[in-house]
């Protein structure tokens, strides 16, 4: 499906041609005395479908939390779509290029599920209240819940609920999409629903990174996966290298228990 793309973006913060949509460069953070990333180094090209897995606790959430700066990383370097995360009041630029979805829907429980899709249109980006609810039903369409609209995210399932938070993040036309494990607390039955709206939005050609250990979608949709352990990237390779042959210790280790 075709996406419209009624707000221009500001020439300041195209991508300039050649550069990686995500560039980053020996990045770490610190809670407390608790090191979380050792010094990460990642390039994701624009369009590239990036799953990222690893054991709990080696700093996959914390890392991509850092790339739309929900987390700031203490040292390194960031550079989204030809912006650096600096922590010097660029916060909204990044958050307008960087949509999020969170396990927890994270919903806000008094709006409807229009309303949740054109709260940030119309605060962030000014979009015009008839322009931002046009917009809101098409996305609802296009995760195929344009039917729920006026409902309140209680009355909706959780894979339903879910659908709402993606259509919501592509709601200020994002250059990239963070998936953190998005269907980890869904029922079995709907992990299915959640996962084809992903699969649609990889095809599309959106850059995005996705933790999940859900390995028919890194299967079929994924360029690359990143395997975590004690924060860092040890493994980087194509999802068919990784599962048949993965190569660090920690990796063969990890996968024996998922497979
Ligand atoms: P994963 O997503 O791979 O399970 P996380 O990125 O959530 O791992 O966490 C990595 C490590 O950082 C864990 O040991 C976790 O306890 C710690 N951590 C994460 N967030 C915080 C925080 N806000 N304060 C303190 N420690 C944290
Ligand atoms: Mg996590």
């Amino acid at each position: 499906m075709t996406q419209a793309r009624p707000t221009p973006r500001p020439a300041a913060h195209t991508q300039a041609a050649g550069q990686p949509m995500i560039q980053i460069r020996d990045v770490h953070k610190h809670f407390g005395s608790f090191h979380a990333l050792r010094g990460v180094n990642l390039d994701v090209k624009s369009g590239e479908v990036v799953v990222v897995i690893g054991p709990s606790g080696s700093g996959k959430s914390t890392f991509i939390r850092t790339i739309n700066a929900l987390d700031a990383h203490d040292q390194g370097t960031i550079i989204v779509d030809g912006i650096e995360l600096n922590g010097r009041g660029n916060l909204d630029a990044i958050r307008r290029e960087v949509g999020m979805v969170f396990q927890s829907f994270n919903l806000f429980p008094h709006l409807t599920v229009l309303e949740n899709i054109t709260l940030a249109p119309t605060r962030v980006r000014r979009t015009s209240r008839p322009e931002a609810d046009a917009r809101g039903l098409e996305l609802l369409r296009r995760v195929g819940i344009e039917e729920q609209a006026h409902k309140y995210p209680a009355q909706l399932s959780g894979g339903q609920q879910q659908r709402v938070a993606i259509a919501r993040a592509l709601a200020m036309d994002p250059k990239v999409m963070l998936f953190d494990e998005p269907t980890s607390a869904l029922d079995p039955e709907m992990i299915k629903e959640v996962l084809d709206v992903m699969k649609e939005l990889a095809r599309s050609g959106m850059t995005m990174l996705v933790v999940t250990h859900e390995m028919g979608f890194a299967r079929e949709v994924a360029d690359r996966l990143l395997f975590f352990d004690q924060g860092n990237i040890v493994e980087d390779t194509t999802p068919e290298n990784f599962y048949q042959n993965p190569q660090h210790e920690r990796a063969k280790q990890f996968l024996s228990k998922i497979l």
